[in-house]
């Protein structure tokens, strides 16, 4: 199963706030330290911001914070949220499939799913900025490096 782009540019902007000790950095200097889009993660992060999982302060001084839900946030539901219900292949849509209203490998698929979002869900933003990824993100925010 392979993830969007925007889960995971989440779950990396929840994990580098999680870690930040000094100043809180701008949209601008994180899309800048992980090297994406501006105006991608701008979007990841105004959806962050909506499910309360981060704080956004304009003007001097402002930036970007982790919320205490942002740091207990469960990382299967990071998941869920961002990647949606939908099914992993598309039986439906413009050309259906024949199998459509009678195929055991759809049930199989959407179980296998479950438990991948399952297996992520006892797993916080936290628990995934423990060493060694916690300082490296560190390192990786610092100017010069
Ligand atoms: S074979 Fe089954 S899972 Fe695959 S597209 Fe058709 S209905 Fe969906």
């Amino acid at each position: 199963m392979r993830l969007l782009r925007s889960t995971d540019l989440a779950l990396r902007v929840l994990m580098r706030l999680a870690v930040e000790d000094g100043p809180t950095p701008t949209t601008r200097e994180v899309a800048n330290d992980m090297d994406v889009p501006y105006t991608h993660l701008a979007k990841v992060v105004a959806e962050l911001q909506h499910l309360g999982l981060l704080v956004a302060r304009r003007g001097r001084g402002g930036g970007l914070a982790l919320t205490e839900k942002g740091r207990t946030a469960s990382v299967g539901a990071v998941v869920r949220t961002f990647e949606g219900c939908g099914d992993v292949v598309e039986c439906e849509g413009a050309n259906p499939c024949p199998l459509n209203s009678a195929c055991r490998l759809r049930g199989a698929l959407r179980r296998a799913q479950e438990a991948f979002f399952a297996t992520l869900d006892p797993l916080t933003v936290a628990d995934m900025v423990a060493p060694p990824t916690g300082p490296l993100l560190l390192e990786i925010g610092r100017p010069g490096v």
